[in-house]
C-alpha cells in the first residue's frame, strides 16, 4: 500500500516515507473507530456515524472514482455544505489520486462557472439543496457526471446520478494506489478582488505537515479529547485544516450544515459539547449579541477555544467572548498559505502582564508556526524588528503556495529569492509577533502619510453603540485621500460623528481621524463573511466632503 523507499544517495538511514492522508485515514478508522462525526443538515435533522463508518465510506468514494475513469492529479469539485459527505470528499478523492476542489456556492455564477473550467474540473458532487444554485451556472461547464448527496429530495432529477447509490456499488476492497508526498490533494481560489482568481493546489504533504501544526500545544493544540466545530466553510481553505487535523487525532467532528445562525450554533457548541470551533469574526458577533440578550440560556463548564481569522477580531470582540468562556485564538492566514500561518498564544512572561496589555496582544497576528518564515519588506530593504516599521509582509515555508495553478502571468507574486508577497502590510516586534496594519490596497495615503483603516474600524468596533465599522480611503482635492468611517450602531442605540469622533480622538492624532462618518444598516460582506471594501467603495463611490448624503 505505502511507498517505502531507503535513502541512500543523501547519506542517512531514515526511510522515506510520504506524508499522505492514506495513513491518516487508515490510522482513524482503526485507532478511533468509535469516534463520532456529526452533521447537522440542510433540513436540520442530524447525521450521526463513526469514524470507521467513515473510512469504510472514504475508500468507497476513492474506489468509485476510480473506478469511473479518474487519473491521478485529475480534479474533482464538491458544491455542497459542511456535513460528512464533503469530508468523505476531503479524504476518498485524494486517495484515489484526484485532487478535491471545494466550489464556494457563494460566488456570483460567472465566477464559480470560470473557476471549475480554469480547474477543468471532471466530476462534481453537489448537494440536493444547492442544484438551484448549479443551474446558474452549468450550462456554462463541463463536468462529465454529477452526482447528488441527497438530503431532502426522493430521487435525483434526470441528468444527474445518486452519491449514494454510486458508492453503494463498489466492492469495498479499494486498492491504493502509489501516491507520493507532492501529488496534488484539494485546490481552493482565492477570494482575490483583483483579476480572475487564483487556485493553489495543497499536496498531501502541505496538508500533513500543516494539519501536525495545528495539534502543537502552542497552536490550537486540538487533541483526540476535542469535539471540533467546523464553522469556517469547507470551500475556504480546506475549512482552516480542521476536518484533516480533527481526522490525524480522531477528535470528535461537529459539521454544522447551512445552519449558521448564531442560535443553531450556540446549540449545537452546547449539546455536543465542543471544545474548539473554527470561524470569520462576522459568525462571533451576532452570538455575543444572542449571548447578552439571553442571558443564562447556554451553559459551559469548559472554555472553548475559538480559531479565528481570515479578518482581525476586534479587541472589543475578544473580551467579551472571554466573559463567555469563548477563547478567540487570533490566526492570520491566507489561501495561499494553507492557510494558518501565525497564531497569538501568549508567552509564559505575558502571564503577568496587566489585562489591557494581554488583550493587546491577542488582538495582534501573532507568531509564525514552525517552520513558517516571515519577513517585512519595504522599498528600502527589510524592516528591522522594532514594532513600527510597516512594509510588506512576504512568507515562506511547508505549507505555502509556490505559484499559483495555471496561472504564469503571476509570477511576480514571488520574489526572486523564493518568498510569497502578501500583500498584507505588517510590523515585527523584535520577538517575531506581527501585527498587520493593512492590506497594502486598503491602507489610506492622506497628505504623504498613511492611515491604518484597520486600526480605526477596530478602535470604532470598542464604542459600545458601534455594531460593525468598515473605513475606506475617499478621494481628497488636498489631501489625496481621507478616512471616511461607515458604520453600523447596535440596535436600540445612538451614537453621533461627532461623539464618535472625540471617541476616537482618545488614542489616534487628529489627522488621523476620519473626515466623515455615514451611518447605514449593514455593511457588505464577501463569500466568506469579510467585510467587502471594494464593494464598500464602489457604494461610496459618489461621496462628496461637501454634502455628505448618508447621515
Ligand atoms: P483569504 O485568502 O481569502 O483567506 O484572504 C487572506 C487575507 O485575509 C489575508 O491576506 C489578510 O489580508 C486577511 N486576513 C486573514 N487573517 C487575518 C487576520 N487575522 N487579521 C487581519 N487580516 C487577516
Amino acid at each position: 500500500m505505502l511507498l517505502l523507499l531507503y535513502n541512500l544517495a543523501s547519506m542517512n538511514t531514515m526511510m522515506d516515507y510520504p506524508l499522505t492522508l492514506a495513513p491518516v485515514l487508515e490510522r482513524a478508522g482503526m485507532l478511533f473507530p468509535n469516534g463520532q462525526i456529526i452533521s447537522r443538515l440542510p433540513d436540520r435533522s442530524f447525521h450521526r456515524y463513526t469514524y470507521r463508518e467513515f473510512r469504510e465510506r472514504a475508500r468507497r468514494l476513492a474506489e468509485s472514482l476510480t473506478a469511473a475513469g479518474l487519473q491521478c492529479g485529475e480534479r474533482v469539485a464538491t458544491l455542497m455544505w459542511n456535513h460528512y459527505a464533503h469530508f468523505e470528499a476531503y479524504f476518498g478523492v485524494p486517495i484515489a489520486g484526484g485532487i478535491l476542489h471545494p466550489l464556494n456556492l457563494r460566488l456570483h455564477p460567472n465566477e464559480v462557472s470560470y473557476i471549475a473550467n480554469h480547474a477543468q474540473d471532471r466530476f462534481l458532487i453537489v448537494d440536493d439543496v444547492l442544484l438551484p444554485v448549479l443551474e446558474k451556472f452549468k450550462a456554462q461547464t463541463n463536468f462529465e457526471r454529477i452526482f447528488v448527496v441527497r438530503h431532502c429530495s426522493d430521487r435525483v432529477p434526470e441528468g444527474f446520478e445518486d452519491y449514494e447509490e454510486w458508492i453503494s456499488k463498489a466492492t469495498g476492497d479499494f486498492q491504493y494506489p502509489d501516491l507520493r508526498e507532492t501529488d496534488g490533494a484539494s485546490m481552493c481560489f482565492t477570494s482575490g478582488t483583483t483579476g480572475n482568481p487564483k487556485g493553489v493546489v495543497y499536496s498531501h504533504r502541505s496538508i500533513i505537515l500543516h494539519s501536525l501544526a495545528g495539534t502543537m500545544a502552542d497552536s490550537m493544540g486540538v487533541s483526540q479529547r476535542d469535539t471540533i466545530l467546523v464553522g469556517s466553510s469547507m470551500f475556504h481553505a480546506n475549512a482552516w485544516g480542521l476536518p484533516y487535523t480533527a481526522a490525524l487525532v480522531g477528535a470528535k467532528l461537529v459539521f454544522p450544515g447551512p445552519n449558521l445562525d448564531a442560535e443553531s450554533l450556540l446549540n449545537l457548541m452546547e449539546d455536543e459539547h465542543v471544545t474548539v470551533a473554527g470561524a470569520v469574526p462576522t459568525i462571533w458577533l451576532p452570538i455575543t449579541e444572542m449571548l447578552a440578550s439571553q442571558k443564562g440560556r447556554w451553559k459551559r463548564e469548559h472554555t472553548l477555544r475559538i480559531m479565528c481569522g481570515g479578518t482581525a477580531p476586534p479587541e472589543a470582540l475578544i473580551r467579551t467572548l472571554d466573559e463567555h468562556k469563548l477563547h478567540i485564538i487570533h490566526a492570520w492566514g491566507m489561501t495561499e498559505t494553507s492557510p494558518a500561518a501565525t497564531m497569538s498564544v501568549l508567552r509564559p512572561h505575558m502571564d503577568d502582564w496587566p489585562e489591557e496589555q494581554r488583550y493587546a496582544m491577542r488582538a495582534r497576528q501573532g507568531w509564525p508556526l514552525p517552520f513558517v518564515d516571515l519577513r517585512i519588506m519595504t522599498p528600502h530593504g527589510e524592516a528591522p524588528h522594532d514594532g513600527q516599521t510597516p512594509g510588506e509582509l512576504e512568507v515562506r515555508g511547508p505549507w505555502v503556495a509556490g505559484s499559483y495553478f495555471n496561472a504564469p502571468e503571476t509570477r511576480d507574486r514571488w520574489t526572486k529569492d523564493g518568498w510569497f508577497r502578501t500583500g498584507d502590510v505588517a510590523s515585527m516586534e523584535p520577538d517575531g509577533c506581527i501585527k498587520l496594519v493593512d492590506r497594502s490596497k486598503d491602507l489610506i495615503k492622506s497628505g504623504g502619510e498613511w492611515i491604518s483603516s484597520v486600526d480605526l474600524e477596530n478602535a470604532l468596533m470598542s464604542h459600545p453603540a458601534v455594531r460593525e465599522a468598515g473605513v475606506i480611503a475617499m478621494p481628497h482635492p488636498k489631501w489625496q485621500e481621507r478616512p471616511l468611517a461607515v458604520v453600523v450602531l447596535r440596535d436600540g442605540q445612538q451614537a453621533s460623528a461627532e461623539e464618535l469622533r472625540t471617541f476616537l480622538g482618545q488614542k489616534f492624532a487628529k489627522w488621523q481621524l476620519p473626515d466623515d462618518f455615514a451611518f447605514v444598516k449593514e455593511l457588505p460582506h464577501t463569500s466568506i463573511g469579510k467585510l467587502s471594501k471594494v464593494e464598500l467603495r464602489k457604494q461610496f463611490a459618489n461621496w462628496d466632503w461637501q454634502t455628505p448624503q448618508h447621515r
